[in-house]
């Protein structure tokens, strides 16, 4: 039975980023995509700088806007603003991005079909049968990377229990370098605004549950941005221990979205969707006997950066005024250094709790003076 080296179940950037790299290597890769290419996928489309090494050349091309800083605002009302002389991020519009990075994934070898749903797969000779809407296709490996309903993640037995729920709106405006973010509005999670081009991007990303409409409404109402069309939405994983992460099982591994591979302090997926793509080609490449083991390994020090991030969201969510005086005060300015790939958020946690519990005294003690004095 002739077939493929690897099957890569989805088209988003974690797909591209492993059949790009599994290509490289030397390996047979076809590509399967649900949808018609270009395909739309509700996201800000914001990269963080330290994602640029592992993007394929000509990345650039696709930046709508490049960001030297951020406003930051508690409840809408109060704000701050910290400009940098370096990048920090860009804005891409996901459309094109993904195309390119598709596009790119080709270009190394990888064959593609678009419109091919993947309905399942099972063994057969030693090899996966991937039952698709367009037939059924072969391989020793696969990679899913079919995002957040992943359908792969769920025929290996996972099951998501921990997501925030995103609403975005996209409108007219102009915030050009800079991004803004709102926390203080809901309970745990944030609003934001980023430019899109010449556009802006409006949103909100929450893990409790709430009336994302309503808050979302309201923001867009205090920051005198109008809604214009549909509100879109959809979901965003996260994970805060290992045992979070779908890496996969036998010659099956997980990546992006699907493995749950995302910040859960604001939600950014796209360097994680990207390097753990790298990561399954590289552990294809290796042990391709024990390829889940190795994936695993490889991941361990992306894992041990989400799980930090899980930390200081938790504890940023819950005394969010204590991080937003926190982030005025310098915190912020490391955030950029972790964007740029200078820290990380195991530093940023360590650094932080002591600064931290001190914050929180002060605003505890302040509390008590105002009530009881
Ligand atoms: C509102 C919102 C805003 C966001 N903003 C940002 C941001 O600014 N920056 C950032 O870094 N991240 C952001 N994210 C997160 C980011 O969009 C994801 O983490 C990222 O897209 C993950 O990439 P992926 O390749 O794993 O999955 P996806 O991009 O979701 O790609 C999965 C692909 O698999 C395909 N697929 C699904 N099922 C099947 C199937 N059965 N057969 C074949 N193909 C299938 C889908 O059509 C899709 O093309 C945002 C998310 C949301 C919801």
């Amino acid at each position: 039975m002739r077939g493929y080296d690897v099957i890569v179940i989805g088209g988003g950037p974690a797909g591209s980023s492993a059949a790009y790299y599994a290509s490289k290597n030397g390996l047979k890769v076809l590509i399967l995509e649900k949808y018609k290419v270009p395909r739309f996928k509700l996201c800000a489309g914001c990269i963080s700088k330290r994602i640029t090494p592992y993007l394929p050349e000509g990345w650039e091309r696709f930046v709508l806007n490049r960001i030297k800083g951020g406003i930051l605002g508690y409840g809408g009302r109060e704000e701050f603003e910290l400009s940098t002389d370096e990048e920090v991020a860009y804005i891409t519009d996901r459309v094109e991005f993904d195309t390119f990075l598709l596009e790119k994934a080709q270009g190394k070898g990888a064959d593609f079909v678009d419109e091919c749903e993947v309905l399942g797969f099972e063994t057969e000779g030693g090899k996966y049968r991937v039952i698709t809407s367009k037939g059924n296709f072969h391989a020793d490996f696969i990679v899913g990377a079919d995002g957040f309903y992943s359908k792969t993640a769920q025929a290996l037995g996972y099951k998501k229990d921990k997501f925030f729920k995103a609403l975005e709106f996209f409108t007219r405006g102009d915030l050009s370098e800079k991004v803004m973010i709102d926390i203080g509005l809901v309970r745990r999670g944030y609003a934001w605004i980023f430019p899109k081009g010449e556009n802006l991007s409006v949103g909100t990303a929450c893990t409790q549950r709430g009336d994302l409409k309503r808050v979302l409404t309201e923001y867009s109402r205090l920051k005198g941005v109008k809604p214009e069309g549909r509100m879109y939405g959809w979901y965003i994983p996260y994970i805060e221990k290992d045992g979070d992460v779908f890496y996969g099982k036998d010659r099956v591994l997980l990546v992006g979205d699907a493995a749950n591979l995302t910040d859960p302090l604001l939600g950014e997926g796209i360097y994680y969707a990207v390097r753990s793509g790298k990561l399954a080609a590289q552990a294809l490449a290796v042990s391709p006997s024990k390829p889940t083991e190795q994936y695993r390994k490889l991941l361990k020090d992306l894992v041990s950066e989400l799980v930090y991030a899980g930390k200081i969201a938790r504890l940023g969510y819950k005394f969010q005024k204590v991080a937003y005086t926190m982030s005025k005060k310098g915190i912020l300015k490391s955030y950029y250094d972790l964007l740029l790939g200078k820290t990380s958020y195991k530093d940023l946690y360590r650094k932080g709790f002591v600064y931290f519990l001190r914050e929180l005294v002060k605003e505890y003690a302040s509390f008590y003076n105002y009530f009881w004095r």
